[in-house]
């Protein structure tokens, strides 16, 4: 039995289409990550399973239960938002207890239950602060005890880390994975940070203007991107027209111009594809600038012209010229650093594209 299944729910706001037709089932446990740029439809998504919008279609189930009827402080759901709206004239351990008051839990238990969540939370000494004496961090991880100390069926995460600035955010992506984990909570997460969908998550539902584009492990949606949208989406991505020559067995031939052909697996090509046009998928950090005069090494070997060069510290991105193919490249730099105007031996592996059906 699914912790969630929603079974074809759609979201109209007058005659706008937030969400089109989605079905979806999230297993027991599982870190669920609905990923995606603003607009696109996750919160309103996320607050149909809270039962905070009502659909307009389908039907929302949570552990094998209907729960379209079933108001939001009856579905056991634990919630946590961006602005973690702790109430400010309440201690922290107070507000950890709110959800407790409404439960029928006795008062000894309560206090247990508030001190195990701040342990898990590693605050355990903060119950009797109040919310403005507290770092945004320490808030966010108040909110979080606060919404798992009620034990919920599921733990729903709207951008939960999002207000935090970056080394603080890395740190509590860390933190709320390892909870996570801990306590074995199905959690359903949004952000449009591909980078902490892909750290965290046990399945990526990726989602443009209301749809899902695709769902899949994160090395699945980042390495075989099922659509333009999300090969783009998922970190840098080199998309080029190439034609597809042949299918043969497990192996399909594309004929770039400038290029060999390229003699990549089936399993890199949705499965209705066959020869014609296709559109070639390559990331841009597995594309490897080599100096001109670089020996063979057994990958594929181009000339290409870089054009520019993006510094970025560790690593720099370079905007290369293949003939007529403009492409994006990036590489450590430790190695061999290029710059604008040189000439380069461009390397890559056939098995690192994905082809993709022309839009
Ligand atoms: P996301 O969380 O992915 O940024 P939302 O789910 O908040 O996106 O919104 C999806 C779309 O639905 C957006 O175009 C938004 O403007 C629209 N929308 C959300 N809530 C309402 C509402 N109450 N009335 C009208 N349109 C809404
Ligand atoms: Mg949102």
């Amino acid at each position: 039995m699914s912790a969630v299944s929603l079974t074809q729910i759609v979201k109209r706001f007058g005659d706008f289409t937030a969400v089109h037709p989605m079905s979806l089932d999230i297993e027991e446990g599982s870190f669920v990550t609905l990923l995606g740029p603003s607009g696109c439809g996750k919160t309103t998504t996320l607050r149909m399973i809270a039962g905070l919008l009502d659909p307009t279609e389908g039907e929302i189930a949570i552990k094998g239960r209907r729960v379209n009827d079933v108001p939001i402080h009856k579905r056991n759901l634990g919630l946590v938002f961006q602005n973690y709206a702790l109430f400010p004239h309440k201690t922290v351990a107070e507000n950890v207890a709110f959800g407790l008051n409404y439960r029928n839990v006795g008062k000894e238990d309560a206090k247990r239950k508030v001190a195990e969540a701040l342990d898990l939370v590693q605050l355990p000494d903060l119950g009797a602060r109040y919310p403005k004496e507290l770092s945004g961090g320490q808030q966010q991880r108040i909110a979080l005890a606060r919404a798992i100390v009620i034990e919920p069926d599921v733990l729903l995460l709207d951008e939960p880390l999002s207000a935090l600035d970056a080394n603080l955010r890395e740190d509590m992506r860390v933190e709320l994975k390892r909870i996570q984990q801990r306590i074995g909570v199905t959690t359903v997460f949004v952000t449009h940070d591909q980078t902490e969908a892909l750290a965290m998550s046990d399945q990526i539902i990726v989602m443009s203007k209301g749809r899902v584009e695709q769902v899949g492990a994160p090395e699945e949606v980042y390495n075989s991107p099922a659509t333009e949208f999300v090969a783009q989406f998922l970190g840098a991505s080199n998309l080029l027209t190439a034609q597809c020559t042949s299918v043969l067995g497990s192996e399909m031939t594309l004929e770039l111009s400038g290029f060999p052909p390229l003699v990549i697996p089936r399993s890199r090509a949705r499965d209705s594809l066959g020869t014609g046009p296709v559109r070639l998928v390559i990331r841009a950090e597995k594309l490897h600038l080599m100096p001109a005069d670089a020996a063979a090494d057994g990958r594929i070997s181009v000339e290409a012209m870089v054009e520019n060069v993006d510094y970025q510290g560790q690593s720099a991105r370079y905007f290369l010229r293949v003939g007529k193919h403009q492409l994006q490249a990036i590489n450590m730099i430790e190695d061999h650093p290029f710059s604008a105007g040189a000439t380069v031996s461009l390397r890559f592996r056939a098995g690192d594209c994905a082809a993709l059906p022309v839009e």
